[in-house]
């Protein structure tokens, strides 16, 4: 938990699992499971959707994994939003960094899970409800203001998804990372912020081919900025800021891809790059290593001071049951092991 890897000074990631239910079509299809969650921690993969020899399966190379919890079908948007955030959104609030990542396939859920519906928001959602619910409880104490700034990277190109235009240049300062000229979203309640994520999500890049259809090549990045002011005793200003980056990624399943031919000549080779560069980060910060490579990439340029150190991260691979998508099951449960 957060306070025992606070004490150890250490940059653990906690990583969770949500596996999405059976979509209609692919029940329709005669789709079989292959994903069993167990006791809300442990997933298999199994041959056979009534396969239910685990302690077998435990000594299967592959097809065991074990996370900081693992949320099956059945879950709702609440319940993933208080296992995975909630403590986040308390540690903004004390002025520390923090990130949430989805990380999966195309179709395993990334997009359900942080954005949601308007019926089922997710964690983006539910994550400024709850930060205007306990600025509200703290309203005795200081003054809260919170910004808003929503931005994609698609093609190592950095974009503003609240007021879509030229690409934004990054800029390196005494105070980190910018994006020059990025919208920032002063926001007052929850009530407007679904809305204006849709809207934003709307403006991410879609492929020539499929025009209603984000790119799985895009990664979005809402941050949330929480400034807080008061005086103390002797009437001085004090003043502290928390960044919280909710972060939608692109599609996983060509991070791994070898053979650069079949993939869509530059776009394909610059997502695995962000991919890339992201997990080399994640790997470096879960081994101790003092030399963490945030430049090779811009997604890891831009969530720089949200990642490692004093940070809290979090990890949430989303997988399909469908046995149609083994291999890329697999994969996915391999990278968030990973990053344990
Ligand atoms: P991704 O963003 O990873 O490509 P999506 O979030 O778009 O995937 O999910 C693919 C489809 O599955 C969408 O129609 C979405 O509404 C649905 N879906 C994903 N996760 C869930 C869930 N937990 N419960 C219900 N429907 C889901
Ligand atoms: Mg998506």
């Amino acid at each position: 938990n957060l306070a025992e890897r606070t004490r150890a000074g250490a940059s653990r990631i906690l990583v969770f699992v949500r596996l999405r239910p059976m979509a209609k079509k692919e029940k329709e299809a005669g789709s079989k499971s292959c994903v069993k969650i167990v006791n809300k921690r442990d997933v298999y993969l199994t041959e056979f959707s009534n396969e239910n020899d685990y302690l077998r399966l435990k000594r299967v190379r592959g097809r065991h994994f074990t996370f900081d919890a693992s949320f099956p079908e059945s879950t709702n948007q609440q319940e993933v939003y208080c296992t995975t955030t909630e403590e986040l959104v308390e540690a903004v609030l004390q002025g520390r960094n923090g990130s949430v990542f989805c990380y999966g396939a195309t179709g395993a859920g990334k997009t359900y899970t942080m954005l949601g519906t308007v019926e089922n928001p997710g964690v983006m959602v539910l994550a400024i409800k709850d930060l205007f619910n306990k600025i509200r409880q703290r309203s005795f104490d200081g003054h809260h203001e919170v910004n808003l700034s929503y931005l994609e990277v698609y093609n190592e190109t950095v974009r503003d998804l609240l007021s879509p235009g030229r690409p934004l240049v990054l800029r390196e300062d005494k105070q980190g990372i910018l994006a020059a000229g990025l919208t920032q979203y002063r926001a007052f309640s929850t009530d407007e912020v679904m809305a204006l994520l849709q809207q934003g999500n709307l403006n991410r890049t879609t492929e020539p081919t499929r025009a209603n259809e984000t790119s799985s090549r895009s990664h979005a990045i809402l941050q949330v900025i929480v400034e807080y002011r008061t005086k103390d005793a002797l009437d001085n200003v004090v003043n502290r800021i928390g960044k919280l980056s909710l972060i939608d990624l692109a599609g996983s399943e060509r991070a791994l891809a070898t053979d650069q031919r079949t993939l869509r000549s530059l776009e394909g080779a610059n997502i695995n790059k962000s991919l890339l560069a992201l997990s080399s980060c994640i790997n470096a910060l879960v081994e101790g290593k003092k030399h963490i490579p945030y430049r090779n990439s811009k997604l890891t340029q831009l969530l720089k001071d949200s990642l490692g150190g004093a940070c809290n991260t979090v990890m949430i691979a989303n997988i399909c049951p469908s046995s149609l998508s083994f291999g890329e099951t697999q994969n996915t449960l391999h990278w968030a092991d990973r990053a344990k």
